[in-house]
């Protein structure tokens, strides 16, 4: 049996192990302090153990400082095992921390148990993000268990703080401790895909979120001569703003949807009763823009075309950005992590991966702001901060396999 033989068949005898760790690490609740939590450290001393009984040459814990946090700080952890001097090393990046259940009443059971359902385990948390932890994990394991270290240097990373910013996560890490990480290194980051695991994310829109301030004259519903109705002003704003989908109308086939777009989305509460007319309303837009727009020019055009509407009906207008974010360069199509991505996919799942754009900001962002090239892929139903959050135990094992393969490439 070839070696790479020898890894696919423990992968695909580890059922039983990667339930019981999505049980452990499901146990071990993992929420930041803007998520009501104290932090990573129980799931991240849990997983601590685990990579110790590995041996690795380098296992490092990095501490964010936090203040919110169990004794004031946010964990990372790091670890490597060396291959020959001079070889890329192959990381995978997986996130510790979880988002909350929600509403409990929409769960089948205790979000912190998990449940096993034939393939399907549920359980916040399995899928995002510890169905990447599982697999990077397994794939390690099997390698070292078969033989000799290979070529390249497998190492993964183990990061808190991805649900709220990566502030004492991977930026911490990447500003703090950037030797890590090489530019010639191939970094996966499992934390977003598709169900067949075709899609390898490279690249992301920009993001930019608008908030509209209508003042006008708050008056008696049956004397609309006396007031200044804001509702209607913000419909017919509303409607103009469509006009920023043709004015930033290019297209790039490399991203899903492959044009810019620009959605109202939430409403402020305005007046409680019918019969007043609302003097002032509130509402926001979401924009996911294509890179080759500035977010600054999306911005201004938005207010001049709020300039006619606040003549017109004699109400003020305000367009103020609450969140910005300028797309990180995307990864090259040519990457080496894209094409190792692309050659394991075909051997071990036998489909046609390809390089894609979305408009959701990712973690791998921040390693592209490095000069990293990072590739987001896995493959997985998304499911991510639903109730019933689910995982597929045959995608793991693949995953692994995809993982091993790329750590066992010459
Ligand atoms: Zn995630």
């Amino acid at each position: 049996m070839s070696r790479i033989d020898e890894v696919f068949a423990r992968i695909e005898g580890s059922r039983e192990e990667i339930i019981s760790l999505q049980k452990e690490l499901t146990s071990r609740m993992a929420l930041g302090p803007d998520n009501g939590g104290t932090g990573e450290h129980e799931k991240a001393e849990f997983l601590k153990g685990k990579l110790k009984e590995l041996k690795p040459d380098l296992l490092e814990e990095i501490h964010a400082p936090d203040q919110r946090a169990e004794n004031g700080y946010r964990p990372n952890l790091l670890a490597t095992w060396a291959g020959e001097k001079g070889s890329p090393a192959v990381w995978v990046l997986s996130h510790m921390d979880i988002v909350p259940p929600g509403d409990l009443a929409l769960w089948g059971g205790d979000p912190y148990e998990i449940r096993v359902e034939g393939d399907r385990i549920i359980g916040r948390g399995v899928e995002d993000n510890q169905h990447g932890i599982v697999s990077s994990y397994l794939a390690v394991k099997t390698v070292l268990e078969t033989g000799p270290r290979p070529k390249r240097s497998m190492a993964l990373a183990l990061v808190a703080d991805e649900e709220t910013g990566s502030e004492y996560g991977l930026d911490y890490v990447l500003k703090n401790h950037p030797h890590f990480f090489k530019r010639d290194d191939l970094i996966l980051v499992p934390d977003g895909g598709n169900e067949d695991g075709t899609m390898i994310e490279v690249a992301e829109k920009s993001m930019l979120w608008m908030k509209f301030t209508v003042l006008g004259k708050q008056c008696h519903g049956s004397t609309p001569e006396k007031g200044r109705n804001t509702l209607f002003a913000a419909a017919r704003l509303i409607v103009e703003l469509a006009k920023l989908k043709t004015e930033f109308n290019g297209r790039d086939d490399l991203f899903k949807p492959p044009v810019s777009t620009f959605e109202p989305t939430k409403m402020e509460a305005n007046v409680p009763n019918v019969n007043t007319i609302p003097g002032r309303d509130v509402f926001y837009m979401d924009c996911r823009i294509l890179p080759l727009y500035p977010v600054e020019q999306v911005l201004s055009h938005a207010r001049r075309l709020a300039e006619p509407v606040a003549r017109e009906l004699e109400v003020s207008i305000r367009v103020e950005p609450v969140y910005r974010q300028e797309a990180a360069e995307p990864t090259s199509t040519a990457a080496p992590v894209v094409q190792a991505l692309k050659k394991a996919v075909k051997e071990i799942k036998g489909l046609d991966a390809r390089p894609m754009g979305i408009g959701g900001g990712t973690v791998a962002a921040f390693f592209r702001r490095a000069g990293l090239p990072a590739a987001v892929w896995s493959t997985e139903p998304d499911t991510a901060h639903q109730p019933d959050e689910y995982c597929l135990i045959s995608n793991i094992l693949a995953d692994a396999k995809v993982f091993a393969s790329i750590f066992l490439e010459e």
